[in-house]
């Protein structure tokens, strides 16, 4: 399928190697530039304004409160129902992600507060299997926005996706009809949806519940879009602009409503969360 080898290059992309270093250089400006700093700057480099990749646990970490986070208590891990063996066992795929990520699947979920206002957050990440959302993530998803509804709190999820986990086949296409559904009792309840998109928010993810909130935010640097480049110019017979897909190409045509710096992603998010709940 031409799909998962989109995703295996974007993985190459941005994936990183553990390591324990204090320095690192920038390989943009390649300066070298202390890693703690980094980490405390949202992982930009602090001497060109390069991006380095966040993991989840870093962008909860940039986005909350300090200490505000609460992790849901239950966790939940992929099931194989088609039994589905590419190159290697899709459950042997899964249990490399969680050892190497430390995570359950490619999503964390819980409750937090941004500048003081309280929020239910999801934070998906792309090193496990290209933050694909399979049944666990839609399920999560489901689960973070019920607790939004239960608790008043508006919701805030940042994608980082390369869509449907295809591994899990039909029972993967299914989490956006889901995700998509419990999103409109959301909207029943009168409770804001502000989606952020990040490097890459593409396939299923994209086309679902990422395109649906109330305020849709791009980070700088964004890729956006559904098939991948060839396979749309394939298809189409066309030569694609050059930045499309990219963030400023989705504000242009109005598919975003704002495009920002992820130094100043925590307090954008304030002030639209803020607007809604009249906080400011
Ligand atoms: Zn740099």
């Amino acid at each position: 399928m031409s799909l998962f080898k989109e995703r295996q290059y974007l993985r190459v992309h941005v994936d990183r190697e553990p390591d324990d270093s204090l320095w690192m250089k920038c390989k943009s400006c390649g300066e070298l530039v202390f890693k703690r700093r980094v980490r405390e700057n949202s992982n930009v480099c602090p001497s060109c304004g390069e991006y380095f990749f966040q993991t989840s646990q870093e962008r909860l970490e940039s986005i909350l409160d300090p200490g505000s986070y609460e992790p849901f208590g239950e966790r939940l891990a992929a099931n194989d129902p088609l039994s589905f063996t590419d190159s290697r066992a899709y459950q042997e795929r899964v249990a490399e992600a969680q050892a190497k990520t430390g995570l359950d699947d490619a999503i964390l979920i819980g409750r937090g507060a941004i500048e003081g206002i309280p929020v239910v957050i999801g934070v998906m990440d792309f090193r496990f299997i290209g933050g694909s959302m399979g049944s666990v993530v839609g399920e999560q998803i489901c689960r973070a926005i019920e607790a939004s509804i239960a608790d008043r709190r508006g919701f805030v999820l940042i994608s980082s996706s390369g869509g449907a986990r295809i591994q899990e086949g039909m029972f993967s296409l299914l989490q956006m009809a889901k995700t998509v559904t419990v999103r409109r009792r959301l909207a029943e309840a009168g409770l804001p949806f502000v989606s952020v998109m990040t490097y890459p928010t593409t396939g299923g993810v994209e086309a679902s519940i990422a395109s649906l909130g109330d305020i849709i935010i791009a980070e700088k640097g964004a890729m956006i879009g559904f098939a991948g480049r060839r396979v749309i110019e394939q298809t189409i017979a066309e030569e694609l602009p050059a930045h499309f897909q990219t963030e400023s190409f989705a504000l242009e045509r109005g598919q975003i409503d704002r495009v920002v710096r992820r130094e100043d992603l925590r307090s954008e998010l304030a002030v639209a969360l803020g607007f809604f709940v009249g906080a400011r």
